[in-house]
């Protein structure tokens, strides 16, 4: 699995701001857009391009095309929302499936409860939305359903990644991607990750539970 961390000063300054337990849901929310959208930039850099030529103001120009519906962006329930206007920021012609998935507190496992990703994503691209890469129960499951459908291409965009997290991950799927925005310390003894952001669903929407 290769994994890139979004090595970049905005990337920084934006997740120092979500770190501060006083940032505020809306607040909180915009950032996640903003790195969402930096996180796209780099998991689209290598989509393929399709030569074609418009009509310019001088005249006939080479220009290049993507086909930016076979991307689906797959935005993990619920926190996932959070990064979807961001990568959708992106690639605005991007399909947009959902996989609902929430962690058994007890067990720690992850348990799918929806999915909407639809059929004949053959020779697709995913992209996955999550904030946070904690134990990777919930990545792990949420990428199985996608190359169960067929998906070849599949991302994982995550804001915050704990390194056990990204074992898992990799050990699960060694062929997919993974971006980042940091790698962080480690998961405490309930699965969360240190220093993380805290939950990050509940702080994105202001709901607790
Ligand atoms: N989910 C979160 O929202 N935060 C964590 O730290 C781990 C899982």
């Amino acid at each position: 699995m290769r994994v890139t961390p979004l090595d970049h000063p905005m990337a920084r300054h934006l997740l120092g701001q979500m770190r501060d337990a006083a940032t505020g849901h809306q607040a909180l929310r915009g950032l996640a857009t903003r790195l969402a959208t930096l996180l796209a930039i780099e998991a689209t850099r290598d989509l393929p391009t399709q030569a074609d030529s418009t009509t310019g103001w001088a005249g006939t120009v080479a220009v290049e095309r993507v086909a930016e519906a076979s991307v689906m962006l797959v935005p993990v329930l619920r926190a996932g929302l959070g990064l979807l206007d961001g990568a959708l920021a992106v690639l605005p012609g991007a399909r947009v499936g959902v996989i609902g998935a929430r962690r058994n507190e007890a067990t720690l496992q992850a348990e799918v409860y929806c999915e909407r990703i639809g059929e004949g994503l053959e020779g697709s691209t995913a992209l996955l939305l999550d904030p946070m890469l904690a134990t990777g129960g919930t990545a792990i499951a949420a990428v199985a359903r996608l190359r169960a459908a067929g998906c070849t291409r599949i991302k994982g965009l995550f804001l915050v990644a704990a390194p056990e997290g990204l074992d898992a991950l990799g050990e699960a799927h060694p062929g997919i991607d993974v971006h980042v925005a940091a790698v962080d310390e480690r998961l405490n003894e309930v699965g969360y990750i240190l220093p993380g952001l805290g939950d990050a669903g509940d702080r994105l929407f202001g709901v607790t539970g």
